[in-house]
């Protein structure tokens, strides 16, 4: 059994890679997330698939309880294997309004809990000369959209770390690699369907079909399925030559 550490796993796009490692029966999850319910869920999707898992509430804010998540994995489990730096938040508002503390809250959760994380798992992944390091960047990694300086700025930063986690890691059979989604119907993009209805002064559906899933040119949300079996095929003990790269599921977002 390999043991799959996944942050942000008891919401959203987290828990659907979770589950899509879950099915598998091949790994150990330790799940993570603010969730009140966050212990029960890790408990059922452990139940409902025969695998172990662990919850951690650790704040991504706060590194020593990010360090303390890992240790506490390593004890019940070994080791960790794949990383999966996943949780992450999103605000959006013109730049002259965007207020200073969600501006840090961002880099911090987004980008800088990635850091952390990776530093914590990299002296184990060395000594068992495997770790698979995957990044939920975004479509936002690789282009902008107004209104969302502090995301964007966050998403081209963990696209910059997973590139230089690549190239560190390939001595030791360490990857790293971003995914970078487009539009997933999770709460964080329910929640911004709102927030964009006031910075356009539109309709929520005008906001889906004219603003969201404008720049695909698949006009759907992409399944948390798609994205776990991607995350799946990242693990694998045969994708070690793939690495330091950023692979687009956007619809053709990027194509563009
Ligand atoms: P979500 O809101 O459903 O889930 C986010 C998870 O992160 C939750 O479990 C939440 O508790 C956790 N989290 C937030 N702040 C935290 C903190 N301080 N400490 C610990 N955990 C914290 O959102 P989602 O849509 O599933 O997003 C997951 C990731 O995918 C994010 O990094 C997001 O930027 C990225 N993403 C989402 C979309 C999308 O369309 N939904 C598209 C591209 C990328």
């Amino acid at each position: 059994m390999k043991t799959a550490l996944i942050t942000g796993s008891t919401s959203g796009i987290g828990l659907g890679i979770a589950t899509e490692f879950a099915k598998t029966k091949q790994y150990n999850i330790i799940f993570n997330g603010l969730e009140t319910n966050g212990a029960e869920i890790a408990a059922s999707v452990g139940k409902e698939y025969g695998i172990e898992t662990l919850y951690s509430g650790a704040n991504m804010l706060k590194p020593e309880e990010l360090r303390k998540m890992v240790t506490d994995g390593i004890a019940k489990f070994g080791k960790i294997d794949i990383l999966i730096n996943n949780a992450g938040i999103q605000y959006v508002s013109p730049i002259d309004e965007f207020p200073d503390e969600k501006w840090n809250a961002i880099i911090a959760i987004n980008l800088t809990s990635a850091f952390h994380l990776s530093k914590a798992v990299w002296p184990g992944m060395k000594t068992n000369k495997f770790g698979r390091i995957i990044n939920i960047a975004s479509a936002h990694g690789l282009n902008a959209s107004e209104f969302k300086s502090a995301y964007v700025a966050s998403k081209h930063g963990i696209v910059g770390l997973t590139k230089t986690l690549g190239l560190e890691g390939a001595p030791f059979n360490i990857t790293c690699n971003a995914i970078c989604p487009g539009y997933v119907k999770t709460p964080l993009v329910e929640k911004q369907i709102g927030d964009q209805a006031k910075a356009h002064n539109m309709s929520e559906s005008d906001v889906v079909n004219k603003v969201m899933l404008l720049k695909q040119a698949v006009k759907e949300f992409v399944s948390v399925e798609t994205l776990g079996q991607m995350a799946l095929l990242l693990a694998a003990e045969h994708s070690n030559t793939i690495t330091g790269t950023a692979i687009s599921i956007d619809g053709g977002w990027n194509a563009q």
